[in-house]
């Protein structure tokens, strides 16, 4: 297995990772340094991808320390005992941590390359299924004992690192420099899902190509028809005659603005690859029903990938009104559910007029203005660039023009209860 080429990605939500490293800053009455273990999950993807989900992290107790001047922190068999327990009882893997108090990527120490691998061995020993390792934290970069394709903390903002990845400079983004030195990089490495090639994705897809969003997924299994004309951004009139897959409008948009770019494009549904969802880091949801957005929204938070959801729909009540949402669903912050978003009711009348809901009234300027919103809490996420963005819940009127924050949104709970960190990387989910 070790020598097979495999792509290993580990995610850790934004909770886990502040938790570590205010444990591990404490001070202890001799030790120099504190240490932890991060359990994980393991979940094998295709094309040799594997994904290593973070759901839990314990400190080590106080007296499990050994007084060694030698070493930064020697830790007794009690503690590991205590790790490999968690890992039996979780059924996971298991990443021992430590810190070192700087920024930017820390490196092994002498002591840490000559004994850290022995406890990893140890672990690898019981917890065989799973993937074991040690990681290195700074305060705002790892060191892997296993080589990485990324290593992310998912969260506001973003911590996105490729190990083994370099920069590059493009003029083509020249004027967006203002987002970070490092902008360019990120867009360059994040992979992006977009679901539903719309009146809604097709905004998105366009715009991160003038972005320089390299790595793109979409699936759309629709073929254009000549009712989707009035909104899908790059269709035209002879696509509907040649009745092509609007995966295919996305490839020959998004291609000609920016023809590095590392399309990979699905004509199904995701549910039938979700693989190549789960790859993504980050996803764009444009969905027509409150049962696909559900679903959607669970899959994300059992691979911990943000979703940006955008709809809108128009209402005729006594004259036309048209309204919109923009919803960051962010692993461990409220979900659509705790926004008073997706409720039984909603979903339960959904579902009784399956069939006969007809086609829904969809135009393109609320679309425009709800993608680029969503497009702008993509690269804030990203860049962190505003420095001020936790939790989004907008509310678009499309009469007055106006977005605004929906007035649910300081109602949700501030942690979500209906999908726990715990519980990421496997399918089981408690519904409240
Ligand atoms: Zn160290
Ligand atoms: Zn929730």
């Amino acid at each position: 297995m070790k020598n097979k080429k495999q792509n290993i990605k580990l995610r850790i939500p934004k909770q886990l990772h502040e938790k570590m490293l205010l444990d591990l800053n404490r001070t202890h009455p001799f030790a120099y340094e504190r240490v932890g273990f991060l359990f994980t999950k393991t979940v094998k993807l295709s094309d040799g991808v594997t994904l290593i989900i973070a759901i839990d992290y314990i400190p080590v107790d106080d007296k499990d320390y050994i007084d060694d001047k030698e070493v930064g922190a020697k830790i007794n068999s009690d503690a590991i005992r205590t790790a490999m327990q968690g890992t039996l009882e979780k059924d996971c893997g298991c990443f021992h941590v430590h810190l070192h108090d700087h920024s930017g990527k820390p490196l092994p120490s002498f002591t840490d390359s000559k004994s850290l691998p022995g406890i990893v061995n140890s672990f690898n020993n019981i917890a065989t299924k799973h993937t074991n390792g040690f990681l290195i934290l700074s305060r705002n970069a790892f060191y892997s004992s296993l080589k990485m394709e990324s290593i992310s903390v998912v969260g506001y903002p973003f911590i996105l690192q490729y190990p083994g990845k370099g920069g590059i400079k493009d003029l083509m983004f020249d004027r967006q420099s203002f987002l970070g030195v490092n902008s360019q990089f990120l867009f360059e490495n994040i992979k992006v899902g977009i679901v539903g090639y719309g009146g809604g994705g097709s905004h998105i897809g366009q715009q991160l190509a003038h972005i320089g969003v390299k790595n793109i997924t979409i699936f759309d299994d629709d073929k254009i028809e000549i009712t989707n004309l009035n909104r899908l951004i790059g269709g035209v009139f002879s696509d509907v005659k040649n009745a092509i897959f609007k995966i295919y409008i996305a490839k020959r948009v998004i291609t000609r603005i920016f023809p590095k770019v590392n399309l990979t494009l699905i004509a199904k549904k995701w549910q039938l690859d979700p693989n190549e969802l789960q790859k993504c880091d980050i996803l764009f949801g444009g969905v027509d029903s409150y049962t696909e957005r559900q679903q959607l929204e669970s899959e994300c938070r059992r691979f911990l990938m943000p979703l940006i959801d955008v709809g809108m729909d128009v209402y005729d009540t006594d004259g036309y009104s048209m309204s919109g949402q923009v919803i960051l669903s962010m692993p461990g912050l409220p979900c659509m559910s705790c926004y008073g978003f997706l409720t039984e009711e909603k979903l339960a009348k959904e579902a009784a007029k399956y069939g006969n809901a007809g086609g829904r009234p969809q135009v393109v300027w609320p679309n425009g203005v709800l993608a680029s919103t969503a497009v702008g809490v993509f690269v804030d996420l990203v860049t962190g660039w505003t420095r001020s963005n936790e939790g989004v819940y907008l509310s678009y009127d499309g009469n007055s023009g106006k977005i605004i924050d929906h007035v649910r949104k300081q109602f949700a709970t501030e942690k979500c209860n209906h999908f726990r960190i715990e519980n990421a990387g496997k399918p089981n989910y408690t519904k409240i």
